[in-house]
């Protein structure tokens, strides 16, 4: 059972995120297994609870009076081999673990997540990808609670899944699993550790950010688009468009949730107008208030 004395009060989103940007939740809880997942949702909704389920944070931006609702905190964090070439991992586990855990011992398939700082359900949800790899490529299935409480293990065929979009950005509820399947590879090791070094070189990668703010408006790269519009070390108050990647926005120190949606606004209506390119946001931007409750933001 499920009791109001379990959450969190106030808790800072500030420390929950990549970005170290947000106000606090109401209200906030971990968790750590499957059938306390199954508990809370319909808890949730119960007590008409608007709720936004939080992986490692890498690609939410929090707003600065932070979350009317409840954060819950994904940490359901095991790693099951069930053969030789398939994964069972929950959807808390580290998905940068998972890649160089696999490439380590010669699977393909997962070298990419290799210093993408989300967690599998991230991963999932956003069909986190990268070097010409995406999450959906080498998944099975996927572990899925639903917001009434239902536990489903949904097989890919029944799930959709395109450039940084899964069909779980249509469904509320919260992935709690996925399993995947890899390929015997030799050279996967050297692979992933080619990528965590380009990584390194190319992109901010010890800078609060949130990765790429912007889909790339394929075939076209968001990064040039910035780059060309002239806006790299653009600033305002403390977010910035990184001078080393121009598709990253870090927080130089203090930014606000405010300061890093003017730079957005102030990028896309620079794009726009000297290249005729509609830039669409890659970071989730959660409100305050979430638009109809109960719902995930
Ligand atoms: C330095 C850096 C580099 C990055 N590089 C890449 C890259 O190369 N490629 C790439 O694709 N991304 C990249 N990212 C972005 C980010 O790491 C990915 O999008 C990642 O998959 C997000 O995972 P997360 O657990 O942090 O998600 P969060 O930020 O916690 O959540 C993101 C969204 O997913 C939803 N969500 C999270 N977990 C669940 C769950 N269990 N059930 C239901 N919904 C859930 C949230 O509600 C939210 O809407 C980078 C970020 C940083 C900071």
């Amino acid at each position: 059972m499920i009791q109001f004395e379990q959450f969190e009060q106030q808790r800072s989103l500030k420390e929950l995120t990549t970005f170290g940007i947000g106000g606090p939740a109401h209200y906030f809880i971990e968790v750590h297994d499957i059938p306390t997942m199954q508990l809370l949702l319909p808890f949730c909704h119960q007590h008409q609870l608007p709720y936004f389920i939080l992986g490692k944070g890498s690609n939410s931006l929090f707003d600065d009076r932070g979350f009317a609702g409840v954060v819950i905190a994904n940490r359901i964090s095991f790693l099951h081999k069930l053969a030789e070439d398939t994964w069972h991992v929950g959807a808390g586990y580290s998905f940068s673990l998972l890649g160089s855990q696999t490439a380590r011992q010669g699977w393909a398939g997962l070298e990419f997540a290799s210093g993408i700082p989300g967690s599998v359900g991230g991963a999932v949800y956003m069909n986190a990808g990268a070097n010409g790899g995406e999450t959906g490529h080498s998944l099975v299935s996927v572990d899925f609670v639903t917001p009434d409480g239902e536990f489903h293990c949904l097989p890919k065929e029944q799930l959709t899944f395109s450039y940084r979009f899964s069909s779980f950005q249509n469904s509320p509820g919260a992935i709690v699993g996925a399993t995947f399947r890899l390929e015997k590879m030799p050279e996967a090791r050297q692979k992933q550790l080619d990528i965590i070094d380009y990584r390194k070189k190319t992109q901010p990668y010890n800078a609060k950010s949130a990765g790429c703010v912007f889909r790339n408006p394929t075939p076209l790269s968001a990064g040039a688009l910035i780059d060309q519009s002239g806006l790299k070390g653009k600033m305002i108050g403390g977010a910035q468009v990184s001078p080393l990647h121009a598709n990253f926005v870090v927080n130089t120190g203090d930014a606000s949730a405010q300061d890093v949606l003017q730079l957005l606004e102030l990028i896309k209506q620079e794009v726009k107008a000297q290249a005729g390119v509609e830039l669409e946001a890659e970071v989730r931007y959660v409100p305050y208030q979430p638009a109809g409750a109960p719902c995930e933001a």
